[in-house]
């Protein structure tokens, strides 16, 4: 009899990818079937597990690549629709910073050419505000290199200038100021009007200590912790690049799902001379594109967002991001290094048929995480639990 409905529909597809993978069961499946099977069964609610995951990761040839593509456009647009939601960053306290990430341009731990200054006054973030609604750009995010932040006069500055974005009306104000170590500070920021707060998780919690020793995994994930207690939205992603697996770069990815990120911003190292990973060999094109498609197949509904790194290291591919399932773009400069114009990504959106999102932000404000509820992340956690 012919299975019509979608979930009769998903039942079948889920037994036609369970077949393929018995050894004992001789089923001719192509990478591209099961790649799309997969693809279906994430559009319908479901999810990929950590072997599925796995197998995407490590697919090689061009063919499987392009397959793969395809299948995380269909579910990006399954989510998304046309809409591509953009933020920008202003460099609120620059260089000097204490830890010493091996990526960094901004640690005191490396001779760079990065620039130092103390927290910016309102000035600065009025600009970056006011050029970043020129550019249909939803959020402008404060960040700071430092260590962290607490109670004490800096804090004090930093929600003034959280207020005066927030007055000003023109983007979101979001922020990424490092550890955060008590839930005062939290709340202080919430209060002051903070929708979302930048905490990259960076890496797997194996590679971690690879490129940063003066504070752990753990500490991140409990800042993230009260972050949520707060009621802050989460952005939270990672850089590749550094030397990792991709077995490191499955698990920041299923990590990243666990913590509840309503937006992951995906970084691609851009090796900076005076830093330890300077000398590092660049990912093909290809394998940064896999990377983003395999994402999307995991964090379906979360803004996967391509960040530093972009132009360095896709140059003409720039464009396929979207193709391999971005949501979300950073415009305008990075912290210390600079992106193609802001008009050119503009030009380039219109080209591909896609709209800036507006809604964003209103989507943030919701309270959902972008999975539809189901998997409990929008609850309040104890920082304990999150480090679990
Ligand atoms: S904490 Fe941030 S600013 Fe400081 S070294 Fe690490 S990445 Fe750079």
């Amino acid at each position: 009899m012919e299975l019509k409905s979608p979930q009769k529909t998903c039942v079948k597809k889920d037994l036609f990818l369970m077949l393929s993978t018995m050894s004992a069961v001789s089923v001719d499946v192509t990478n591209r079937d099961r790649i799309h099977a997969l693809a279906d069964r994430v559009m319908s609610g479901g999810s990929v597990d950590r072997e599925e995951a796995m197998w995407l990761f490590h697919l090689d040839s061009q063919a499987d690549i392009t397959d793969l593509m395809a299948a995380a456009n269909r579910i990006r647009e399954h989510f998304k629709g046309n809409k591509i939601h953009l933020c920008s960053i202003v460099n609120a306290k620059a260089g000097g910073c204490s830890e010493n990430c091996k990526f960094c341009s901004q640690s005191a731990a490396y001779t760079t050419e990065s620039p130092r200054y103390g927290f910016v006054d309102a000035e600065p973030v009025k600009e970056a505000s006011a050029e970043a609604e020129r550019n249909n750009v939803t959020a402008v995010g404060l960040v700071a290199a430092w260590k962290g932040l607490r109670e004490g006069p800096i804090l004090d500055e930093v929600c003034d200038r959280i207020r005066e974005m927030a007055a000003d009306g023109k983007v979101r104000p979001d922020a990424s100021l490092g550890l955060i170590d008590s839930q005062v500070v939290a709340d202080r920021l919430k209060e002051a009007g903070l929708a979302c707060y930048g905490h990259n998780l960076e890496s797997s919690r194996r590679f971690f200590p690879e490129h940063c020793t003066s504070h752990t995994y753990e500490d991140r994930l409990k800042t993230i912790g009260f972050l949520k207690n707060a009621g802050i939205k989460i952005c939270s992603g990672g850089i590749i690049g550094m030397g990792e697996t991709r077995e490191d770069r499955c698990d920041m990815a299923l990590e990243l799902k666990a913590i509840g990120a309503s937006v992951v911003p995906v970084n691609f190292l851009n090796p900076i001379a005076g830093t330890p990973y300077e000398n590092n060999d660049p990912l093909p094109p290809m394998e940064i594109l896999k990377t983003i498609s395999c994402f999307r197949f995991i964090l379906p509904r979360q803004e996967i967002m391509v960040a530093g790194g972009r132009t360095v290291n896709l140059r003409d591919l720039q464009c396929m991001i979207f193709m391999a399932g971005a949501s979300a773009l950073m415009v305008g400069n990075y912290l210390t290094t600079l992106n193609q114009p802001a008009e050119q990504d503009l030009q380039m959106l219109k080209d591909l048929g896609l709209d800036p999102d507006w809604e964003a932000h209103e989507e943030m404000e919701s309270g959902s995480c972008g999975e539809g509820g189901g998997c409990g992340c929008s609850a309040k956690l104890e920082p304990a639990e999150v480090s679990a």
